[in-house]
């Protein structure tokens, strides 16, 4: 009998690439232009960096001339974070690690139990002081919880004017519609292997007026913001898949019935099950579940010997496994967040994949019961 394939639901970890962006890099990669050259292989190579220039600058709803291209957005969060160090900076809490270690000076503005900025905290916050950034995500990467950037950026803008304001849409862009014009942010970064594009692909998209430093010295790349020569092939390919992610987004959107198939089946198997963020609005592709007392490493060995890719909530480093910051943020225990686990579901998601997991989740069920912490 044949061997079947596993089902793959890390998606938020990094999507599965879009077939035509494979092909566009494969064919642009064979291509020898340097995109600073006079001749017409640099031409050449210009058009497709301008190409995909214009179309990620489509996604965000904002003018290609605001968006500069990076290795990722580990690169863009740092050089957003560092081109205030020193200063004042505001963030939130549960930002990804390229934030909150860029800036380990910064204010942690607290979260809700349910994983939402705490506005009336951050009211406060701007009362009292006037940071020069705040840098808050629209979505977050392990709960899926969208944030109120928008209410936050009306609220700093009225009690700090003169506050930049950076967001982090790295897990928001294909999955909602993000508008950068009417968002009134200063800066906002993406990431090309969140959609469907490839690894070590980014973006930093910065309004007009918006300063940054470079971390990189050397050529006039990317009008001298950030020097060195383009990875053609990896922004070709961020191009096309920013214009997929565009057009399906409606199918993406429609991935929360199976989600929500999923949590019900879960839950109504095991009402110990924690939900983290459930009562909050979230992306239709992430369920941060957990079984409070099961390492989640066993969870996912579990799981993974049954072909099933997810990925726990917690970090492992340097062998000892840490709650994640994420989770103690909501007010998790230790138990319930060491117990969590993401599953988070991408464009080849299907209902099959869904079904599968579920079948694999019951029986490791079935084996870890007793161990659940009531
Ligand atoms: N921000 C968020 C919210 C993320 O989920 C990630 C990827 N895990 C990053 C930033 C870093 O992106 P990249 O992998 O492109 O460096």
């Amino acid at each position: 009998m044949a061997k079947t394939a596993p089902v793959y639901l890390d998606c938020n970890a990094t999507m599965p690439l879009r077939p035509d962006a494979a092909e566009t890099m494969l064919r642009v990669m064979q291509e020898p232009g340097n995109a600073s050259a006079i001749h017409g292989f640099g031409r050449a190579a210009r058009r497709h960096v301008e190409d995909a220039r214009a179309a990620v600058a489509n996604l965000a709803a904002t003018s290609p001339a605001y968006v500069v291209f990076t290795s990722g957005a580990t690169e863009a969060n740092n050089i957003v974070l560092k081109t205030f160090a020193g200063e004042k900076i505001f963030t939130s809490a549960i930002e990804h690690p390229s934030v909150l270690e860029a800036a380990p000076d910064a204010v942690r503005i607290p979260v809700t139990p349910d994983g939402v900025i705490d506005l009336a905290v951050l009211e406060r916050l701007l009362q009292a002081e006037k940071p020069d950034l705040i840098s808050v995500m629209l979505v977050n990467n392990e709960t899926g919880v969208i944030q109120p950037v928008a209410d936050i950026v009306r609220m700093v803008r009225r009690l700090s004017p003169q506050t930049r304001i950076h967001t982090d849409a790295v897990q928001a862009a294909g999955r909602i519609g993000i508008d950068f014009s009417a968002l009134q942010a200063d800066y906002m970064t993406l990431s090309a292997h969140k959609m469907g594009g490839p690894q070590g692909a980014g973006a930093i998209i910065m309004a007009p007026g918006a300063k940054i430093e470079k971390l990189f010295h050397g050529g006039g790349q990317e009008k001298r913001q950030r020097p060195g020569t383009e990875n053609v092939a990896a922004i070709a390919g961020f191009g096309v898949a920013a214009k997929i992610a565009q057009e399906t987004m409606p199918e993406f959107q429609a991935l929360s019935a199976l989600r929500d198939a999923l949590e019900t089946r879960l839950k109504t198997l095991e009402p110990r099950l924690k939900i983290f963020g459930a009562s909050a609005p979230r992306v239709s592709n992430t369920s941060q579940i957990s079984l409070p007392g099961v390492p989640a490493e066993t969870q996912l060995m579990a799981l993974d010997l049954e072909g099933i890719a997810v990925s726990s909530g917690s970090a492992c480093s340097s062998g000892t496994v840490k709650p994640s910051h994420v989770l103690k943020a909501m007010g998790a225990s230790d138990s319930e967040a060491l117990g969590a686990m993401r599953i988070s579901m991408g464009w080849n998601t299907t209902p099959e994949d869904i079904d599968r997991f579920c079948a694999a989740w019951e029986k490791m069920h079935a084996r870890i019961r007793d161990k659940i912490a009531a």
